[in-house]
């Protein structure tokens, strides 16, 4: 509870613990020093990380303890999440993942840093928005959320606790994707130490199949209303009868919410999934388009930035986005044995996380941009050939949506093929490509 004000998101009974943990004052992947405690999740500590090079430029290091959080079955599935979130760079309002590493004991995250904070903070102090303000954050993720819904991700896991404000006030969606991990983290620990489920859908939380489009749209609809009540539509304290009262809508509005506002609140908090509101409709409403900027608005349009929208930073940031450390090191899946052999500058490796079929499409739009032709070759993979330079591609799944892609030169080719080449080719995939393998030199 809030000292002096009405009651607040329950939410705000369950956290707020600040004290500095262990990770303060180290230096990780030699590169970054961590420095005071940003916050706390359900799994991991966040951290104020200033990069050795240049002690400007700041980020945020998310820590989490394998040892404590993650078992070897959650490991595939933070791979997953983090390739889902490599997918989600080019949103504005997503919050950007720099870079994944991994140690033995644990895995860092290095994202953007939101130096706003949690939107939460911001709500807890001025107890509930007024109906513009709650009107422009909620754009802002429902924009996010459309987009990633666009590209196959669900979040199920909105709450204000994961929107975070950019220095200038932008809503930034964090903790995107780890949903699996928290809902992991929620079979065991039921509710108080990890978050409330006031935020989830009651379709979600019977563990019926669901749709996570409209999973996400409910959470959505609760969040609208805790922007403009100030408070959870439920009260979270007996699981049970909130359920019962989810059932039945059974959520009262203060007088200063206007009826359009409830309206939308109550479309989307509709329980059953298959008459809810979408998001796609949702963006229809005239309530919701009042003054939408247009920068927001188009998803598709979002989709469409191509590489050049990354600044350089990113693909510095990029290159170095090692999702592979983390499975390479898990216990369970040992993927040494896939490298045995030495390298040589004939042949460069990475992993992907597009699905197979993208990666032919893209390695055939770069063949043709550099000149090559594309074939199809006796065992089905794609082969880019220009001259006597044979390019074959050969693309191997490695972990759900993982993909490694192999670039190997005929014999033929090589002496027409060379350094040059290699980096005019690593150049145009850099957009695609997680991170490099024991590249060639
Ligand atoms: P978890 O996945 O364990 O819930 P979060 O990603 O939500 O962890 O981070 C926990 C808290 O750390 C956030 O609620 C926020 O206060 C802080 N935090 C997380 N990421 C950032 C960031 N990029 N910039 C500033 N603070 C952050
Ligand atoms: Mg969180």
């Amino acid at each position: 509870m809030g000292p002096q004000n009405p009651p607040l998101p329950s939410a705000i009974k369950i956290r707020r613990t600040t004290s500095a943990g262990g990770g303060s004052g180290s230096i990780i992947l030699e590169k970054y020093q961590l420095c005071r405690l940003l916050g706390r999740g359900s799994f991991a500590k966040v951290y104020l990380g200033r990069s050795l090079d240049n002690s400007d430029t700041e980020v945020a290091v998310k820590v989490i303890d394998k040892a404590t959080t993650v078992d070897a079955a959650m490991e595939p599935r933070i791979l997953r999440e983090v390739s889902a979130m490599r997918r989600l760079h080019h949103h504005p309002n997503i919050l950007k993942l720099h870079e994944v590493m991994a140690t033995k004991s644990k895995i860092y995250l290095v994202m953007e840093l939101a130096p706003g904070g949690e939107l939460f903070t911001k709500l807890s102090r001025c107890r509930r928005f007024s109906e513009s303000t709650a009107r422009k954050y909620f754009q802002q993720v429902v924009s996010a959320l459309r987009f990633c819904h666009q590209n196959g991700v669900f979040h199920r896991d909105i709450k204000p606790q994961n929107l975070l404000l950019d220095q200038n006030g932008l809503l930034k969606i964090t903790d995107f994707g780890l949903s699996a991990l928290s809902e992991h983290k929620r079979e065991g620990l039921i509710y108080t130490a990890c978050g409330t489920p006031a935020y989830t859908a009651p379709e979600v939380v019977c563990r019926k199949g669901y749709d996570g489009e409209k999973a996400d749209a409910w959470s959505c609809g609760v969040l609208l209303y805790v922007f403009l009540v100030g408070s959870l539509p439920f009260d979270d304290s007996n699981l049970a009868c909130m359920y019962r009262a989810m059932h039945r809508r059974a959520f009262e509005f203060p007088a200063w919410v206007s009826k359009s506002a409830k309206i939308v609140i109550y479309r989307l908090m509709d329980p059953n999934p298959e008459t809810r509101l979408s998001l796609d409709e949702l963006i229809k409403l005239s309530w919701f388009k009042k003054s939408f900027s247009q920068e927001y608005l188009s998803s598709q349009g979002e989709q469409k930035l191509g590489s050049d929208s990354l600044d350089q930073k990113d693909f510095k940031y990029l290159s170095r986005v090692n999702a592979f450390d983390i499975i390479s090191l898990s216990s369970g899946l040992n993927l040494s044995g896939l490298f045995d052999s030495e390298l040589k500058t004939k042949e460069i490796r990475f992993t992907c996380g597009m699905h197979v079929l993208e990666i032919e499409e893209k390695m055939a739009t770069i063949g043709d941009e550099l000149g090559y032709r594309t074939e199809r070759g006796k065992d089905g993979g794609v082969r880019l050939v220009k001259g006597r330079v044979v390019l074959s591609v050969e693309i191997r799944e490695v972990a759900t949506e993982l993909w490694l892609v192999e670039l190997k030169v005929s014999d033929g080719g090589l002496m027409e093929f060379g350094e040059l080449q290699w980096e005019e080719l690593k150049s145009k995939l850099a957009d695609i490509v997680v991170s490099w393998i024991n590249e060639a030199s």
